[in-house]
């Protein structure tokens, strides 16, 4: 595509696991979340194992996911956060994900709300046009989710894990957090509706275990945690 096609870009087709907003604990501020579905990297420990399917989760064009993106604007959002699963899995989804939510927080005069994207690649590994999908991010969290290797750094789940601003305002948010190693906020919420409980974030090691004890000891039981293989 070489001009912008917004209709193109709304049209086209995403495998996503989840979408939530406010989510305060991936990126600074009050975010929609977008969880694509699918990951063949498959890092053990990794606490979204339920994202690997790539036939999982549900279909929904980017522009149902554009239209989240608006309300979450309306209410105040501060930021979108594209987690997975594995988006760069979805190239040219992601890419037109972040073309169109470009093109939406533009509106108005007010501090604009910042696009970050998780990716368990690194640069080289991935061709130059899957990872020309991040191109709209403002930050990127680059790199397997290594157990080994655990880490405080904020938003990151291994001390491998790189938070790279890519543009200026990526720059003017991310960059006081880059060695920063306690969350502005919590590291994880847990978030349920009756059926399913979530937990949405980056967890310190051991702290799935400690709210896994801590629901027990209010009578709580997880039923296969997502965490578990
Ligand atoms: S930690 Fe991320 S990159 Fe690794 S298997 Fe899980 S979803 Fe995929």
């Amino acid at each position: 595509m070489t001009e912008y096609d917004a209709d193109a870009d709304a049209a086209r087709e995403v495998r996503i696991a989840d979408g939530y907003f406010p989510v305060e604990t991936l990126g600074p501020g009050r975010r929609l979340v977008l969880w694509f579905q699918g990951c063949a990297l498959a890092c053990p420990g990794c606490m979204s194992r339920h994202t690997w399917d790539p036939a999982g989760g549900r279909t929904a064009t980017v522009g149902q996911l554009l239209r989240l993106w608006e309300a979450a604007l309306d209410r105040g959002a501060q930021g979108l956060t594209v987690s997975g699963g594995e988006p760069l899995a979805q190239p040219a989804a992601l890419a037109a994900l972040l073309r169109g939510a470009d093109r939406l927080r533009r509106r108005g005069d007010g501090p604009r709300a910042d696009l970050l994207v998780y990716t368990g690649h690194q640069p080289g590994e991935v061709p130059a046009r899957v990872w020309s999908a991040l191109t709209g991010a403002d930050a990127v969290v680059t790199g397997r989710f290594r157990v080994t290797e655990p880490t405080d750094l904020v938003w990151r789940g291994s001390a491998n894990q790189r938070l790279v601003p890519r543009t200026r305002l990526g720059a003017a948010r991310y960059g006081p957090h880059l060695a920063r190693v306690h969350s502005p906020g919590p590291r994880v919420a847990l978030r349920t509706d009756g059926t399913a409980a979530r937990v949405y974030g980056v967890p310190a090691r051991g702290e799935l275990r400690r709210l896994e004890l801590g629901l027990a000891a209010s009578g709580v039981r997880l039923r296969d945690p997502s965490w578990r293989g």
